[in-house]
Order: C-alpha cells, then structure tokens, then sequence
C-alpha cells in the first residue's frame, strides 16, 4: 500500500508536514517533485529560479537518498502527473504539502478530486505559511487590506507547536518507475552561463537555509532594526531565496526566533515583522488572484505610463546614469538577489521617474530574482508605484540621491557594483554630474562615455510624475 509524497515549494525534510504524517504512517514511501510549467495559469519559473531549483533539487535528491528514498524527477501538468504516477505505482495514498498560488490550488483541489474519486486516499497539509490564509478575517468577514491589523491578528493567531520532526528512518517503497534526468531539464542557463556570480553567493537546499539561519541568530543578525537598511551591509537574514524554495519553513524560523538566540529582543521584533509581511503578501494573493496583472487600486488604470523599451533596458542593465539605481540593478544581475531598501529604490526609479508601468519591473525582476515569489514580487510592486492594499502614497517619490546619500553614505555599495565610479571621491558618488571636470578626469571618468550621463533630470521627472498622478486623482 504505497504511499507517495509530492514534493513542490517545499524541498526539504524538516518541518514537512505532508512527510511527517508520511513517516508516521510506517507505509512504503515513493517521492516525486513534479516540474508543473503548463497548468492553467502556471507561471513558470524565471531563469535565477531554474538555476536555484536544480541545485536544491539535487541536494533534496541527495538528502532523501541517504534514507533510502529515490527522488522522482517528472515534468508535466500536477493533476495528470500525479495521478498516472499514483496509477503506476499502485498507490493508496498521495500526501503533499499545500500551496496558496491561486493556479495552484486550483490545479491541487482538482487533483484532489481526482484521487478521491479513484478511491486514493488524498491528503494536504499546512505549506509554506504561518497562516492559512482562508482563515484570517477582519471584523467584519473580509479578507485584510491594511498591514497593521493584519500584523496584529497574525500574531494573537500562531499557536507555538514544535517544527514537524525531521524523519530519521523512510520505509521505501520498491519500484522502477523512471525518473527524467535532472540535466535533461535545462533548468541551468547555457550560452552564455550568467549564474556564476550566483554560485559564488549561494547555497541552494536545506544544509544552506539552516546555515543562514544559525548565522543570522548567533550574531551575524545582532543590530538588524537599523542595519537592515544599510545597503552595503549584509544585515539582513538573506533567507529569502530559501524560503521561496520551502527549504526553510516560516515556522522553523519563527519558532527558532522564541528559543534562545543571540538576538537582541528589538532586532527579533523587527525581524518577525518582516516574517509577517511575506504572510500578508500571500494573503493578499490568495484574495486577489490577478495581484501581478491587475492594479489592486483600480484608479491607476487609468495611469499615463510610458512605453519606452531603451529607458527599460538602461533600468534592467543598471545604465540610467543614477550610481545607486545602477549598483542595485547590477546587484541583481550578478548575484540573483537585491537588497530591500535597493528594491524600494529601483521601484520607485521605474515608475515615477521613468514613468513605466510597475508590471514590466516585476517581470524583470520575476525572471531575475532567486527569491521571485508570486506574492511578495507583486505586492511589493504595486506598495511602491502606489496602486497596492495599504502602499506608500504616490506622491512619496523617492530621491534617488538623496537615498543613496542616506543608506549608502561612504558609497561601499555603489563602489562595490559600479566599478567604474571606484575612483571617484565619496563626496561626488550619488551624484557623478556633480563632480569638476578635474575630479572626474583623475577617476578616469567621462561622463556618457565610461559611465551615463543621468538618464532623466530627477526634479522634471517628478513633476511629470506628480501631473499624472492628478490626472487619476481627477479622474478617479
Ligand atoms: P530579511 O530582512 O532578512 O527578512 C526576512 C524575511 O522576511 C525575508 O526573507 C522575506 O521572506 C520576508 N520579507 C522581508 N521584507 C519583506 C517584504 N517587504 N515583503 C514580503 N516579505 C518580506 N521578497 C521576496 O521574497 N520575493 C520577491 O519576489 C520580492 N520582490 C520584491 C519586490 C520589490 C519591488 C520590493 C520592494 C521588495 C520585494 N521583496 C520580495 C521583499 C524583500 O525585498 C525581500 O524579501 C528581502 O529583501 C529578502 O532579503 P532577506 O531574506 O535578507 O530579508
């Protein structure tokens, strides 16, 4: 009576509900992720998510390898999928772990449904959350809108359990059901191979999530309410790309966060809060479908962007002339990842002084970012252009001067991706325009040849920008 177990956003062995319950049951056990690219609006994986997904595929194929379990390898729709391989195997059990992507759990109920009626007993358990996000409401029976009292009744809900137990004994099932070839996937980039940078940054899997966890709460975390917004400073817990991946569950960290650590009591506060935006991304995913389509405030529809592919590619190659934009963008290039402050700022560039729509920088940033999620990517998005649940008011536009003069004050990180401006005295680092003919000459810098000139004139964008804004306001 075989049972299998469908591996998807949570690749990893502690903390796995769906496993758990599995190893419990003392069944004969066959495991399997299935690569879902074409499910009713699946959006496939970008290129920094393929590269990530191998690496941790094969390290979760290593872990379960090592109790005995072979790790099926299939590619095609969730549904189908599941329900020829349970057919084939003979099985009277499918257990997984729940997504909360609207297409997901669109594809997960008719799977469900599937199963059952075939006389498989079907069973999903708690995913990638701290909250099941169906469950949380406002007074008045609606889902929430505003982060604050989200926040608040996020943390009077979490009821403090132990992490599932990571399984030390698997009781495999024995079957020769063929599994494709990981390389057979193409999920790492060829011609050319741009993933070195993030090889260099990165351990994708379990063993690498645990170990930035332990860093961050045994010191490498210590000051992080006011490091976390130093952009040269690795402050933050970098978890992100991991717990995309569920190689890290929410739960693990938030029940670490309670045990002892090194932390001090306002860093944690600050930290878990960040633990409850992710959640109130998700939940509003999960009550808005179209939250990467579809403007959540609908009055910026109406909004006159630009559409200018040259401006998008000097923002997506970090050539817009603005040293901290351009450090950001190339951050993100070369390491898979940008820092939140950096994603804030680049934003907030596209957007308003651009004046492109918000939903050709989630794209980029979708096909860029190893952390891209179909929650936090979008609602992030939509916080900064202004159109999102509880944003930032449009009219907050950020300097990107000004920012950069604040949170990267001795230019640590525009030297660190702009290498171009490495000469340059400090005093002239955000603003390159600025600097005499002398200083600029001594840097080996020419203005529009070795480094842009700025792409826009930031205060006549802004005005642009702000004029728009009316027109909707007007409008609306
Ligand atoms: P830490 O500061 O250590 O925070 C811990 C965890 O809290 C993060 O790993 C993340 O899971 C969560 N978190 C922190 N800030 C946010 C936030 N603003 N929204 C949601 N969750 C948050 N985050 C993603 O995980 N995926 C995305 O696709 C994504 N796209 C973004 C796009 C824009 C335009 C902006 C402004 C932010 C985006 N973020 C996204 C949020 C945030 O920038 C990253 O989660 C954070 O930088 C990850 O680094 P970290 O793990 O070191 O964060």
């Amino acid at each position: 009576d075989t049972l299998l177990i469908l591996f998807r956003h949570d690749l990893r062995l502690t903390d796995n509900r769906a496993l758990a319950a599995a190893a419990r049951s003392g069944r004969p056990l066959a495991a399997v992720f299935i690569l879902d690219e074409t499910s009713e609006g699946t959006r496939p994986p970008g290129g920094a998510r393929r590269w990530w997904l191998h690496h941790s595929l094969k390290a979760l194929g290593e872990d379960l390898g090592r109790l005995g379990i072979r790790l099926i390898l299939q590619r095609g729709p969730m549904a189908d999928t599941a329900m020829r391989l349970a057919a084939r195997l003979n099985a009277g059990a499918v257990y997984w772990n729940r997504r909360y992507d609207p297409p997901g759990i669109a594809a997960d109920t008719r799977m469900k449904a599937s199963l059952r009626d075939a006389g498989i007993e079907a069973e999903s358990f708690e995913g990638h959350l701290l909250h099941e996000p169906w469950r949380l409401k406002t007074g008045a029976g609606g889902p929430y809108r505003v982060f604050t009292p989200f926040w608040r009744a996020l943390q009077q809900s979490i009821e403090p359990h132990a992490p599932a137990d990571r399984p030390h004994r698997l009781n495999a099932a024995d079957h020769d059901v063929a599994s494709d070839p990981l390389d057979q996937w193409e999920l790492l980039p060829s011609k050319p191979d741009w993933s070195g940078g993030l090889a260099a940054q990165w351990t994708p899997g379990e063993a690498g999530a645990r170990e930035r966890l332990d860093a961050f709460l045994a010191g490498g975390g210590t000051g992080y309410d006011r490091r976390r917004d130093v952009l040269a400073d690795a402050g933050t817990s970098s978890l992100s790309p991991h717990l995309a991946h569920g190689e890290i569950s929410p739960w693990q960290i938030w029940s670490a966060l309670e045990a002892g650590h090194e932390l001090p009591a306002g860093d944690a506060q600050t930290f878990r809060k960040e633990l409850g935006w992710r959640e109130f991304c998700w939940h509003l995913l999960f009550h808005n479908p179209d939250l990467a389509t579809r403007n959540f405030n609908r009055d910026f529809d109406a909004f006159p962007w630009q559409r200018d592919d040259k401006a998008l590619r000097a923002w997506q190659r970090g050539q817009t002339g603005y040293p901290v934009v351009d450090a950001a963008m190339r951050q993100l290039w070369q390491t898979g990842w940008m820092h939140n402050r950096a994603r804030m700022i680049v934003a907030s560039f596209l957007v308003k002084d651009l004046r492109l729509d918000w939903r050709s920088g989630e794209e980029w940033f979708w096909d860029t970012l190893v952390d891209a999620d179909p929650a936090s990517n979008p609602a992030n998005w939509q916080w900064v252009a202004g159109s999102g649940a509880d944003a930032a008011p449009f009219f907050r536009i950020f300097n990107p001067v000004l920012q950069g003069e604040k949170f990267d004050p001795d230019g640590a990180y525009v030297h660190r991706f702009v290498p171009e401006l490495r000469n340059l005295p400090k005093r002239y680092i955000h603003k390159p325009w600025n600097a005499t003919a002398a200083a600029l000459s001594e840097a080996g810098i020419r203005l529009g040849e070795t480094y842009p000139a700025p792409m826009v004139d930031h205060g006549t964008a802004r005005q642009i920008a702000l004029d728009g804004y009316r027109v909707i306001r007007e409008e609306g």
